[in-house]
């Protein structure tokens, strides 16, 4: 039986919306959180922007070195053979990529304008598959953007096209968020049954649907006889009123009535990073976790009305549908509310050791020049983020202080 992957776009859709954005070392803490959740991918980021190139390269190598494995790093470009080279200069070891182009009727007269026909954008597409075969790419996925709005017919076109030019999978795009659960179903189906290959589902918040069109999306490539890959963000972040939140995505795959035993989650998935993974995007993007978002919301599991009090102090299963320990939480935190030393851009050694030395594993140093060094890139990493560094930003510095340095490296244009 076919299955749903999970392919996280946090790293790409997630920080091109507008007023939003992550530093390198927190895209790349997102990176590490997901791969120890059990993520099957991560699109990872920009490969034709220069000033990512530093980051997907020491992601990369983390990936070489077994600290993000075993999930696919995936960098997302437009589906031009420009896009490609461009691409395979600036990372030569990157092995998977997503090619977009749009394909409705809209965005070929609103967008293109006359610039391009429907013959024109299936070309770009498969030329740029063929380059991004030729440069030795592991996986392609071709993506149809707006692909809601685009007759289905042709969406069957583009992903056979697609297909005979060695694409992997092909990303259907409800980039306005204008399917609801009933289309969004037909349409993976007829695409998973007529392209006979993987089928992703990309959704969009602005009608509130994105979770459940992307479990119905999924349902319909599975009955079509294909895996699907439901792309997520962190706690929904993305373009305008966001995409499918990957918690909460989990949660309807895992717990909704009757769909665990048909439609299975390829995994396994350690739903138990939840509440640290929607924390840390939090803070890393500054913006708060709504007080009723499913799972991580601080009301997801407060009680205060007397038959609601009642009954699940009886039971809890008479008003939680599931326990507050699978997403990791339950944990008491202590807040300091007395002295507080704290390290940053302006810190010292001083301030810095006792930091590093009060963290819940403590970081000694052999000496003061090595601890100097891991200072300096603390201070610029708080530089970039100009927010303080969490403890696991803190420990990865000191224990990968070359990767971090790249990681710090933006190199201006020439
Ligand atoms: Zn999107």
């Amino acid at each position: 039986m076919p299955k749903i992957y999970l392919l996280d776009v946090t790293n790409r859709d997630g920080v091109q919306t507008a007023r939003l954005g992550l530093s390198k070392l927190e895209k790349t803490m997102i990176n590490i959180y997901l791969n120890e959740m059990g993520i099957f991918q991560s699109e990872f980021g920009f490969p034709t922007t220069r000033h990512e190139i530093n980051y997907l390269k020491a992601n990369l190598e983390l990936a070489e070195i077994g600290v993000i494995k075993p999930m696919r790093l995936e960098g997302w470009i437009r589906a031009i053979p420009a896009d490609v080279e461009t691409t395979f200069r600036n990372v030569p070891d990157i092995d998977h990529l997503s090619l977009s182009i749009s394909t409705s009727n809209q965005m070929i007269e609103g967008k293109f304008q006359g610039r391009k026909t429907h013959d024109d954008i299936i070309k770009d597409m498969t030329d740029a598959v063929d380059a991004a075969r030729a440069a030795g790419a592991e996986s392609i996925g071709v993506n149809a953007e707006d692909a809601s709005r685009t007759d289905i017919n042709y969406l069957v076109e583009f992903g056979l096209a697609g297909k005979e030019h060695g694409a992997d999978r092909v990303r259907y795009c409800d980039t306005l968020g204008y399917d609801n659960p009933f289309t969004i179903y037909d349409n993976g189906r007829k695409m998973a049954e007529k392209i006979g290959l993987p089928i992703e589902v990309h959704c969009h918040n602005d009608l509130g649907m994105a979770v459940a069109n992307s479990i119905a999306g999924a349902m319909g490539v599975i009955d079509g006889g294909q895996d699907t890959y439901i792309n997520t963000t962190i706690n929904g972040i993305g373009e305008r009123a966001g995409n499918a939140d990957l918690i909460a995505v989990i949660l309807a795959a895992q717990k909704s009535k009757d769909i665990a035993q048909t439609y299975k989650l390829a995994g396994p998935i350690k739903l138990s990073m939840a509440y640290k993974l929607a924390r840390f995007a939090s803070y890393a993007f500054d913006v708060p976790i709504p007080i009723n978002q499913p799972g991580v919301g601080s009301n997801a599991f407060a009680h205060e009305s007397g038959i609601h009090a009642d009954g699940v102090l009886k039971d809890p299963e008479n008003y939680e549908l599931y326990n507050f320990e699978e997403l990791g939480r339950g944990e008491t935190e202590l807040v300091e509310t007395g002295r507080e030393i704290c390290t940053g851009e302006y810190g010292g050694i001083s301030g810095f050791s006792h930091v590093m030395g009060k963290l819940e594993v403590p970081v000694k140093f052999p000496d003061r020049e090595k601890a100097n060094e891991i200072l300096e890139l603390v201070r610029y990493a708080n530089v970039e983020s100009q927010k303080p560094l969490t403890e696991e930003q803190l420990l990865f510095i000191a224990k990968y202080p070359g990767i971090a340095k790249k990681l710090l490296t933006l190199t201006p244009l020439a």
